[in-house]
């Protein structure tokens, strides 16, 4: 990929404000405004600058592995009787997914701005890894911060990110989770602005992350529009991808936005089903999810009566968050892109497919994609094409699948 097909240089949103429409912006108090105004100049020249992604570019070929091949799955086509399917396999970049194409740009961007260190928060621990993977790569110090719940949880990953260099400090106040670590390491931020750069690791937050997350993980959706024509012959009729906080799915959507004949599907996380409210389909939801701000940005966000930010629920933590990109909301507003939903049920059954016939254990994330694509390909024509975003390995969640699995 030339550095100049990765720059994203053409394309115009959002707007000067950090709107997607409605959508995005910056809802962050008056102390957080100067770093936010300050990541927003040094990311525009750096946006800019072809050094820049031609950096990127070498990082992303030498060190992750990239360009992640497309692998036709032969088998799961026929055992569905419908389209073809492809997967772009994000599961084999370094350290297991998609994450790391972000973490990296952020990573060479602190570098730029003269910065040596880095915060973040993680959940499951899978941001906190990519984040720590690519300030051991650079040479930046880094703390992950994360509920002292979450810590006990997902012990591997922490200690991971400590093996990585990274220190994790334990968030003790409120649940003890995301939402705890997230307030401790935007205080850190604050207070550090100098010396720090806040690494955030989905299409979320405000104004200019997600637009910058997006454009990092572009990479995705390029490569994979040149190796269907190459391996196909053609585009796809339709890609799904999972969406979480939306980083996956925004990077392989957006360089196929202008072809209209593909159709652009995400697939949010129907938890135990819609009317049970244990999920997190923020736009299958209109009872519990509506329009709101949450981390700085204004999205869908799954709420109480009160406005009260409620619990979610799926077998993957990387989709279980209450709000979801401002950009997925606009496309959906516009018609360009469809969402819908697949359960933790569906979700397993994609999961235990694809690894008996294609020999690939996906992340429980895009499990979802594939659960939904199990619906989706028997109702098309066998020479129609889907291409499924796998957007991460599964070695991390063989504990939940036995379980649910022993259930
Ligand atoms: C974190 C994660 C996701 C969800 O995040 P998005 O920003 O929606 O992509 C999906 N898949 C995997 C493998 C993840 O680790």
């Amino acid at each position: 990929m030339s550095p100049r097909t990765l720059s994203p240089d053409n394309y115009p949103l959002p707007d000067a404000r950090g709107r997607f429409g409605p959508y995005g912006g910056q809802f962050v108090p008056e102390t957080l405004m100067p770093a936010l105004a300050e990541l927003e100049r040094a990311y525009a020249e750096a946006k800019a600058d072809p050094a820049f992604w031609a950096e990127l570019d070498d990082l992303f070929r030498t060190y992750v592995g990239r360009p992640t091949p497309v692998t036709y799955a032969r088998r799961l086509s026929k055992h569905l009787g419908g389209a073809q399917i492809y997967l772009k396999r994000e599961d084999l970049a370094h350290s297991g997914a998609h994450k790391i194409n972000n973490a990296l740009g952020q990573a060479l961007l602190v570098k730029r701005m003269g910065k040596q260190r880095i915060v973040a928060e993680t959940g499951a621990g899978q941001h906190g890894v990519a984040t720590a993977t690519a300030a051991a790569l650079l040479g930046i110090e880094c703390v992950v911060y994360m509920g002292t719940v979450d810590m006990a949880r997902q012990q591997p990953n922490v200690f991971r990110m400590k093996l990585l260099g990274t220190e994790v400090r334990g968030v003790d106040s409120g649940s003890k989770t995301l939402k705890d670590a997230i307030n401790e390491a935007i205080r850190d931020w604050v207070t550090n602005v100098e010396t720090t750069h806040y690494l955030l690791g989905s299409a979320l937050g405000p104004h200019p992350y997600p637009m910058m997350v997006r454009d990092f993980q572009r990479v995705i959706g390029l490569e994979a529009r040149e190796q269907m024509l190459a391996q196909a012959g053609r585009l796809p009729d339709a890609i799904v991808a999972c969406v979480g906080g939306g980083s996956n799915a925004i990077g392989i959507f957006h360089p196929f936005l202008d072809d209209e004949g593909v159709r652009l599907i995400g697939v949010e996380a129907g938890g135990l089903g819609i009317e049970t409210g244990m999920h997190a389909a923020r736009f299958a939801d209109p009872e519990r999810s509506r329009l709101g701000v949450l981390q700085g940005v204004k999205s869908y966000v799954m709420q109480d009566e009160h406005g009260q930010i409620a619990l979610t629920h799926s077998i993957s933590a990387g989709l279980d968050y209450a709000s979801v990109g401002p950009e997925h909301a606009w496309l959906r507003d516009l018609g360009r892109a469809e969402y819908t939903y697949c359960t933790d049920d569906q979700a397993l059954e994609g999961f235990k497919l694809l690894a008996q016939l294609e020999g690939i254990i996906p992340a429980l994330e895009s499990a979802h994609a594939v659960g939904h694509v199990l619906d989706l390909a028997p109702t098309m024509p066998k020479d129609s094409i889907i291409l499924v975003n796998l957007s991460g390995r599964g070695d991390k969640d063989l504990d939940t699948v036995m379980k649910a699995l022993a259930r």
